[in-house]
């Protein structure tokens, strides 16, 4: 094993007293590795029965689940395709439990690529309130779409955008605000060897000074009485407490709040938690802030393009494909921006000029005159919402056959028929004359 920095050893002797050597030596077991369970798709009992290995409950999210140390190739597995769960290191669920959503908070997840905690937010929010998730780096952020789309995130926003300017114009929105921040990853150290060598005081320091901007930026957009939580995947005190004291006394308008979640050790601030390899953990830090005064600076409303004497044929074809595929049609509002139509949510704030990927699901693109519907527009749909599905057994080969992009037999008749494993819808194909043209999207497809 790669030797740990020995002013990182100090740092931890500190931290863990006693407790330092039973740390050195849970570098010699098993790491902990972990699913959530998504519900805008699937049950635990759905996702368990499905997998070919066994789920324990994790005490740190009441959806989290260990899978066996050693399981190679989840994300090869039909199931993962199909957005029942998300791959997460178990303590890394914690945060969210601190947030503490409740059915039509409006949820803002700053630092979010590659989309863990957004994908457990919007399962907790159960398809109400709004999940806006931000990423910075671009790239990253086309990664947390792609995640997005995976889990059938409908009422969701996502953005690539700096702090600061998102803050500002969000000013007052949020009911809970998550901001699980860039870190020296020392609770990655037993997972990711590079890690270890990459690590310095120095970085330490410099992230200590980023966060607290970061955390200074997220303060703006929470409304009076709503909840701002602070995580990292570091067991760093600079990082973590001295952040959090730093910003309370830059900000009185916060205070922090005792939790109710039963995991991990507590720290020197009411409110935070700090979870190691001795709590079945790889390491994790969260703090819940309340804010205490007014901020009632809400923004403006998003203006949608509006429907036409131009454009009202396109909405028309919208509509009738809408119609077509589903016996329930989604909610939202239906809005078509240049040859793309989409289904966003309703009452959303002024999105202009905050770097916004994607509002709500990517429902059809038109191609002359006709409009083809799009993956997401199945993947957030439930089956029991839609015309046509073929539901395949987790042993049936066309289930493989078709993540791998191959046309298939379908019985059934003609027309878009969504394809799904046991009841969790997975994509969809074009029925005709019992074989099923396959949409798979080719970014996805297994080899
Ligand atoms: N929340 C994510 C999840 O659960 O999947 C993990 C987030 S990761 C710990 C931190 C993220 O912050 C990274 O995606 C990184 O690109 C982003 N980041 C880096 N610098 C940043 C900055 N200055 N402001 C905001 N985010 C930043």
């Amino acid at each position: 094993m790669t030797a740990l920095p020995v002013d990182f050893q100090e740092e931890m002797k500190k931290l863990l007293k006693d407790e330092y050597k039973l740390y050195e030596n849970s570098f010699d077991s098993e790491i902990f590795r972990g699913i959530s369970i998504n519900r805008l798709k699937a049950t635990p009992e759905q996702v368990q029965k499905i997998l070919p290995f066994k789920i324990t409950k994790s005490p740190f999210y009441s959806d989290g689940w260990y899978i066996p140390s050693d399981e190679q190739g989840i994300g090869n597995l039909p199931i993962h395709h199909s957005g029942a769960f998300y791959v997460q290191e178990p303590s890394a669920t914690s945060a969210v439990e601190l947030l503490e959503i409740q059915p039509n908070d409006k949820v803002l997840d700053l630092c979010a690529a590659p989309g863990g905690k957004s994908s457990q937010i919007a399962s907790c929010l159960n398809g109400t309130g709004l999940i806006w998730s931000n990423e910075v780096v671009k790239n990253r952020a086309n990664i947390l779409l792609s995640n997005f789309e995976r889990m059938g995130i409908a009422n969701g926003i996502v953005s690539s955008c700096y702090p600061e300017i998102l803050c500002a114009k969000l000013s007052g929105y949020f009911d809970k605000v998550l901001v699980d921040a860039p870190c020296s990853g020392e609770g990655m150290f037993r997972k990711n060897h590079d890690a270890i060598t990459e690590w310095s005081r120095e970085h330490v320091l410099s992230c200590a000074n980023r966060q607290l901007s970061i955390l200074n930026s997220a303060a703006q957009c929470v409304k009076q009485g709503g909840v701002l939580v602070y995580s990292t995947c570091t067991f760093s005190y600079e990082e973590n407490e001295g952040v959090i004291k730093q910003f309370l006394a830059e900000n009185p308008d916060f205070e922090p709040e005792d939790i109710h979640e039963n995991f991990g050790r507590k720290t020197e601030i009411k409110g935070a938690v700090r979870i190691t390899p001795l709590e079945k953990g790889e390491g994790h830090f969260a703090a819940r802030l309340i804010r205490k005064s007014e901020n009632n600076n809400f923004p403006e409303p998003y203006i949608a393009p509006i429907k036409n004497s131009k454009n009202a044929e396109l909405y028309k074809i919208v509509q009738k494909m809408l119609d077509d595929i589903f016996v329930k049609i989604p909610s939202g509002k239906i809005v078509i921006i240049n040859d793309k139509a989409f289904i966003i949510p309703e009452n959303l704030p002024d999105i202009n000029g905050l770097g916004v990927i994607r509002a709500g699901v990517f429902a059809g693109e038109f191609k002359k005159n006709r409009i083809e519907p799009q993956h997401a527009l199945f993947m957030s749909s439930k089956p029991e919402n839609i015309k046509r599905v073929l539901d395949l057994k987790p042993d049936d080969s066309r289930l493989v056959d078709f993540l791998k992009g191959l046309e298939i037999d379908c019985e059934g008749e003609n027309g878009y028929t969504a394809v799904s494993l046991d009841g969790i819808i997975t994509g969809f194909g074009k029925c005709s004359n019992g074989r099923l043209k396959n949409k798979y999207p080719k970014g996805l497809r297994i080899l």
